[in-house]
């Protein structure tokens, strides 16, 4: 009889520039990649590992050596491959995406159909990506603004000494709508309030994660006054966590990598809509064979923001297009990516 079979590597793949937030600034990304194979299949999928999220290369393989698959008699039972795979060890949630990624991938193959169609989805309902821009001097961000050119909408880094010099920069630059991230970096409300006044004004459209995630009653009376959608990023992983932002935020910004796969996410989206939630779709720096899998699903989002690939100074996957300004999912069966440059075992 078939055999789940689980492979998995990983990398420190260089970023194409310096990446700059309100707390930390970094030049290469770990990932660790999977593959999981039954019968002729091959799923793929990543867990990438921001260094302040606390997952590591060395835990997300000891996590997987730790796995038994030997139950496993039928890989399309998504519910209890998740059910497994989730009950196993608490955390892990990147490691445990990279597993959701790479089962979905393989059903969908077994199926013969894109993973959209797994989800019932129309992947042209799929909103334009935003390009993130990190915090930057002058004029390193001046060298970088033409990279924005593809992109209908502009995310940018703030929480720095600078947010307006940036913001006006930009604006001298393009007048392409904007939206900003903090990072957590405001910490007095009121101060918050006149900023996102006076963002509105320059064509920002959100503002994502102002202050830190801790943050109640200011972040309440913050969304009460706010005039653009606030949403949370920090403040959420998993969907035990959507039904405290009702009340704190506008909406959610959704990650594969946080909430352990696009099984998760998907309840995620559907529990933010039943409760009036706007739905970001988001990412980590990432391949295109993560960033594929959250494509999959944009069509349900109102904003994506799906550019961690364009982040790596090479891509060890492909497949995956751009036009418009849309990330666009293959019609191939399954995620519709490939490695390039990656060795797997047959
Ligand atoms: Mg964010």
């Amino acid at each position: 009889m078939a055999q789940l079979r689980l492979q998995f590597q990983s990398h420190l793949l260089p970023l194409a520039h310096t990446f700059t937030l309100s707390h930390s600034s970094r030049t290469h990304t770990p990932i660790t990649f999977v593959a999981i194979q039954w019968d002729e299949y091959t799923g793929f999928g990543e867990a990438a590992m921001p260094p302040y999220l606390g997952e590591t290369p060395e835990s997300s393989e000891r996590f997987y050596a730790s796995l038994d698959f030997s139950w496993v008699d039928d890989p399309g039972d998504l519910a209890s491959l998740k059910a497994y795979i989730d009950a196993h060890a608490a955390g892990h949630t990147a490691a445990k995406a990279a597993l959701d990624i790479a089962l979905h991938d393989l059903h969908a193959k077994r199926l013969g159909v894109p993973l959209y169609t797994l989800f019932g989805l129309n992947p042209s309902n799929s909103p334009t990506s935003s390009y993130t821009i990190g915090i930057h001097p002058k004029n390193e961000l001046l060298e970088i603004l033409p990279e924005t050119e593809a992109f209908g909408l502009i995310k940018v880094k703030l929480g720095g000494d600078s947010d307006r010099e940036t913001i006006q920069l930009i604006r001298d630059y393009t007048d392409k709508p904007l939206s900003v991230d903090v990072n957590q970096g405001w910490r007095d409300e009121k101060k918050a309030l006149d900023e996102i006044f006076w963002l509105k004004e320059q064509g920002v459209i959100y503002v994502e994660q102002p202050m830190p995630k801790e943050t109640t009653h200011a972040m309440e009376w913050l969304t009460e006054q706010s005039p653009l959608p606030t949403i949370a990023d920090e403040a959420v992983q998993r969907l035990v966590d959507i039904p405290s932002l009702v009340g704190r935020y506008s909406g959610v910004n959704i990650k594969l990598m946080k909430c352990t796969g696009l099984r998760e996410a998907f309840a995620m989206i559907q529990m933010a809509r039943a409760l009036e939630l706007k739905v970001m779709i988001g990412c980590m720096t990432e391949s295109s064979c993560g960033i594929a899998a959250a494509a999959h699903l944009s069509a349900l989002a109102d904003w994506v923001d799906l550019d961690g690939h364009f982040l790596l100074a090479k891509d060890p996957y492909v497949g995956l297009g751009f036009n418009g300004g849309v990330v666009q999912v293959s019609n191939e069966p399954g995620l519709g990516v490939r490695p390039n440059g990656l060795n797997w075992d047959d």
